[in-house]
């Protein structure tokens, strides 16, 4: 059977890692550098950091807002992470994942976890969750970057937050031990091309048709 007869479903890549992990990076990365992989930008309630867009590095909402649309069910996940409010709208994933397009997140362990849990077959049969880990104690400090300005209790938390994080690697299909940028990024897109071409993901053209709309993801 000739490759155009075949299509193939989306994947919903789920990326989690302590601050620091550069988790953020290898997902717009990849989806900047691949055609068939869109980047889910996510909604907070957090202030915007210096040069931070709306619509592009997040969509920045006050509570009331975030409310609302949770309200309305409009989040395919949200979490609380260190005080602000975090979710990805699924406006930004179920239309990419049924058009066979890769949807990258990068999201926190909690909703990681929620993801995992949702019961949308369409959604189970998408996922693949990445961890991205530091090697060691000595890594996380460097890429904590911290700049000798902080408090005791601020290095405190942010390491503790790391630490939290990093224990949940065990839960997730695949984990990168990160080394560089440019290793980091070859693990990442090997993972994505071997999940690409697992038979499972691919539908004959003919079996998606209204025929068999069991199979039309
Ligand atoms: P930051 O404020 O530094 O951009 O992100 C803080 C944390 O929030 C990171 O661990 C990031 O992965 C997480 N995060 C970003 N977007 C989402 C989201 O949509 N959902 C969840 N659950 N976590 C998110």
């Amino acid at each position: 059977m000739s490759d155009q007869n075949l299509k193939r479903r989306g994947l919903l890549c789920v990326v989690s890692g302590p601050s620091g992990s550069g988790k953020t990076t290898l997902c717009r990365r990849f989806s900047e550098e691949d055609s068939d992989a869109v980047y889910a930008v996510s909604a907070t309630t957090r202030a915007p950091r210096d040069g931070e867009q709306d619509g592009i590095d997040y969509f920045f909402l006050t509570q009331k807002e975030f409310e609302a649309r949770t309200t309305r069910g409009e989040f395919l996940e949200y979490a609380e992470v260190h005080g602000n409010y975090y979710g990805t709208l699924k406006s930004e994933v179920l239309n990419h994942i049924e058009a066979g397009r890769d949807v990258l997140m990068d999201i926190d362990v909690q909703g990681a976890a929620l993801v995992r849990g949702q019961d949308d077959p369409a959604i189970q049969k998408a996922l693949v969750d990445i961890f991205i880990l530091l090697p060691s104690e000595e890594e996380l400090i460097k890429r904590l970057n911290f700049r000798g300005t902080e408090t005791q209790n601020q290095i405190d938390l942010r390491l503790k937050n790391a630490h939290e994080e990093m224990r949940h690697w065990q839960l997730y299909l695949y984990t990168v031990v990160s080394a560089d940028k440019e290793t980091d990024f070859s693990s990442f897109s090997a993972i994505l091309a071997g999940e690409r071409c697992r038979s499972s993901r691919l539908i004959p053209r003919a079996e998606s048709s209204s025929d068999h709309p069991e199979l039309d993801l």
